[in-house]
């Protein structure tokens, strides 16, 4: 809480809930019990540093709801963690589990230390005691809760909690899916890193194929040639604008904190990042036009626009200035309640992070699947479908007489691998998802706008669920 903002990040997600809640038909009761976090794990342990003194660390672990079974969410190592953070994180993924029906409560952890300031040996040893304080407390385990990478914590964390977890449960056999976001080298999945920057490209395609939507906003459907600005060239935005391109878009302007580039023609995600690894800058790239301040970007005209850096990037000051048809929220919070206003006005399409940016935990859960089913996915029918495929192409052949050529035959015979049923599996997540919003969007004039719309689909998951488990007779 500050004086600019009065309300905590969970107060205002409950805000949110509450916006939307009035939308449903659920009773006060139902929804206080969605609202509610249902159990809050402070804890302090102590840490020896590698100069021998002693630090208490403090730390947390949240499970919002366990309507469904394991919670799920991702543990952040930052000097700002704090109790209302991870509740109002773990809230979100409650919803954000429900909207692309990953049957998962929502949970959050985090370590209120800055991760620079210890060495890699420290890191291991407050990771590890994490775990085994989460063990201690039956708040970790593939059927309870399964945590996954946030802020500060990458594949390295995930290995060391999945190493303690299995030496303090000798023979528990389904260990692994104790957490995710692991290298695959320990249970983790093919096509985790670029997820969440796919399901952004899927959710926006979907959208986009809508043509009662494209009308209003004045556009054709599809997204070929469609005009794409990215704000942040990390991990979400590099593969946001790679799916963009790759599926006929034209990203025409690239923005990174030093600055911001331009091209009509369109720009290659590949070539601006390697351009930035060895100059140390996006700008000056060949071809493209520097622009003079890197958020000048985000007031582009274009059709789509996609923050993928930061939260409250748009906001009521310059929100007004936005000449996007399309925002795609791919970060986490980069629009504000003002902006949103400015874009109902403008008419302006906001599609919401809580749903967009759910690629990560999609295939988080992919993941977990994997590890409790022992098994690649795409390991047993590979070669089924290739013989299958094969013969069945051949009958075609002979019956018309006719042959395609060696780049479809190599097509159609491929039996899928991992990565293929893996966004495949994502790719029809997202469809859903974006169709099952908009259906509830359609159902009410009175819902304004699809961030609401998002929650009211949450909202009826979740509460559906506590109904059928017939908690409230
Ligand atoms: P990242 O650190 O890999 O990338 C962020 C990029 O934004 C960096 O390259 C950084 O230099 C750039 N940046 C910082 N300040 C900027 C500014 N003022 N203008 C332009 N660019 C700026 O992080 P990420 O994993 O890509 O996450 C980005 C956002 O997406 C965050 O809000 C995160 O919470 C959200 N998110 C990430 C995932 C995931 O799977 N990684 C999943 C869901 C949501």
């Amino acid at each position: 809480m500050s004086a600019q903002q009065p309300y905590s990040f969970f107060q205002s997600v409950e805000r949110s809930f509450n916006k939307a809640a009035k939308f449903t038909k659920w009773e006060q009761g139902i929804l206080e019990q969605i609202k509610a976090c249902n159990s809050v794990y402070q804890m302090r342990f102590p840490v020896k540093r590698d100069n021998g003194t002693i630090e208490v660390i403090e730390a947390y672990r949240v499970q919002h709801s366990q309507h469904k079974s394991p919670c799920k969410g991702g543990i952040r190592f930052s000097d700002e963690v704090n109790q209302d953070e991870v509740m109002a994180l773990a809230s979100l993924m409650t919803y954000k589990c429900a909207i692309v029906n990953v049957p998962f409560g929502g949970g959050k952890g985090g370590i209120k230390i800055n991760p620079k300031n210890y060495s890699v040996y420290e890191l291991e040893k407050i990771t590890r005691r994490y775990t085994s304080e989460l063990v201690k407390k039956n708040f970790i385990g593939p059927g309870i809760d399964v945590p996954a990478p946030d802020y500060g914590t990458g594949e390295r964390e995930m290995s060391w909690i999945v190493d303690t977890y299995s030496s303090l449960k000798p023979g528990e056999i389904d260990a692994a899916g104790c957490v995710t976001g692991k290298p695959v080298s320990q249970g983790g999945v093919r096509g985790r890193k670029g997820a969440t920057g796919l399901g952004v490209f899927y959710g926006i395609r979907e959208v986009c194929m809508m043509e009662d939507v494209m009308k209003k906003l004045g556009l054709s459907t599809g997204v070929k040639n469609k005009t794409v600005v990215v704000q942040g060239l990390g991990n979400v935005g590099y593969h946001s604008s790679k799916y963009f391109r790759e599926g006929g878009a034209k990203v025409i302007a690239l923005a990174e904190y030093e600055g911001a580039i331009m091209n009509p023609d369109g720009l290659n995600e590949e070539e601006v990042f390697q351009h930035r690894k060895t100059t140390g800058s996006i700008l000056n790239f060949p071809g493209a036009t520097n622009l003079a301040n890197s958020s000048d970007a985000l007031e582009l005209e274009c059709d789509i626009l996609i923050p993928a850096a930061l939260e409250n990037v748009i906001n009521g000051e310059n929100a007004p200035r936005v000449k996007a048809k399309i925002v795609g929220e791919a970060a986490n919070g980069p629009c504000t309640p003002e902006a949103d206003e400015v874009f109902l006005k403008k008419g302006i399409l906001c599609v919401p992070d809580m749903y967009l940016n759910a690629g990560g935990v999609t295939v988080s859960y992919f993941e977990w699947l994997k590890n409790l089913s022992h098994v690649r996915y795409g390991r047993l029918e590979k070669r089924f479908a290739e013989n299958q495929n094969t013969e069945l192409l051949q009958q075609i052949e002979t019956l018309t007489g006719k042959t395609v050529n060696e780049k479809e035959r190599k097509f159609i015979l491929q039996g899928p691998d991992e990565i293929d049923l893996v966004q495949s599996g994502l790719e029809e997540s997202m469809i859903t998802a974006t169709r099952e919003i908009m259906a509830v969007w359609n159902s009410n004039p009175e819902i304004p706008d699809m961030r609401t719309a998002a929650y009211v689909s949450a909202i009826n998951k979740v509460a559906t669920s506590y109904a059928e488990l017939g908690i409230f007779p």
